[in-house]
């Protein structure tokens, strides 16, 4: 890897790792989805950094891809478990990592996601298999009673790529992917109380293009003018700035423009926890970024 790109790489993740953490400490009972997100993504901006995708907040059995609509009214309660995901970019380069805040009482839970994240990066080193790494997140969530989500995965990380090989499996898979040294990716356990998989609600606030054909609504053009700047990384329906522009969205998804990310949840009234770093691979082991 080039020294700049290295550079960019851990610059991106100390931000990363800062603002996530400063964000978290705002989370209490009565706080707005709203103010905190935009709080936190207009922090990123002002650090002269660029977000790689929306904040994602994701409450309760929603392990994934929510994040506060325009409008947003709702607000933290007592008992949430509240996942924020955070991917800050640096001409590109990614830092992706996540945390739990809990307002119940559920540290065994968040124990879980974090231990398994914590086992997961010990054992990444040159020459082992993504199925091991798997292995070990699997083992640190099942120890403690819970089950690991087995359809959401770490990944891989390029620049302006967030979701590329290879595959890091939240269960003991066996085999997949060896890992070598100057590879980039995020390790993001989930643990649950849940049946241990997710499934797509209908809502949907977080999109990314996928192609530039010519579009001929007006409406539908507007919009990829003004993400035109993500270069395919997700956007979300909140940055569009005009309600009226929400109406073209699922005609830009049905011909194939533009991508949705539907919330991710396991089942109703379950709790999921999650936590993630990105991390390069070193000779003998690796560099977490996001620390
Ligand atoms: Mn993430
Ligand atoms: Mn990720």
């Amino acid at each position: 890897m080039k020294d700049d790109v290295f550079d960019k790489y851990r610059t991106a993740g100390t931000l990363a790792s800062r603002i996530l953490k400063d964000g978290a400490k705002e989370i209490r009972v009565g706080v707005s989805y709203l103010e905190l997100v935009e709080s936190i993504e207009t922090r990123v901006k002002d650090e002269g950094a660029a977000l790689a995708f929306p904040l994602n907040l994701s409450l309760n059995e929603d392990a994934a891809h929510d994040t506060a609509a325009p409008g947003d009214e709702r607000v933290f309660r007592k008992g949430d478990v509240a996942k924020l995901d955070l991917g800050v970019q640096i001409d590109g380069y990614i830092a992706d990592t996540a945390t739990t805040v809990d307002l119940g009482n559920n540290s065994l839970l968040l124990d879980a996601s974090s231990e398994a994240l914590e086992a997961a990066i010990r054992a990444v080193k040159p020459g082992v298999n993504a199925g091991a790494l798997g292995a070990a997140v699997q083992k640190e969530i099942e120890s403690r009673g819970y089950r690991p989500i087995a359809n959401l995965t770490g990944h891989g990380l390029g620049q302006y790529l967030q979701h590329g090989p290879p595959t890091i499996p939240n269960i003991g898979t066996g085999g997949g992917a060896v890992i070598e040294e100057g590879m980039v990716f995020a390790i993001e356990p989930f643990a649950t109380t849940g049946c241990g998989r997710v499934g797509e609600k209908s809502r949907m606030e977080i999109y990314s293009q996928i192609s530039d054909r010519p579009v001929r609504i007006p409406a539908g053009r507007t919009i990829l003018e003004k993400i035109r700047d993500r270069q395919g990384l997700p956007f979300s329906r909140r940055w569009l700035g005009e309600r009226k522009l929400d109406l073209a969205l699922p005609a830009l998804v049905r011909s194939g423009t533009l991508h949705a990310y539907p919330v991710l949840s396991d089942i109703a009234g379950s709790l999921v926890s999650q936590h993630e770093h990105t991390l390069i691979v070193t000779g003998d082991g690796c560099i977490v970024t996001t620390r």
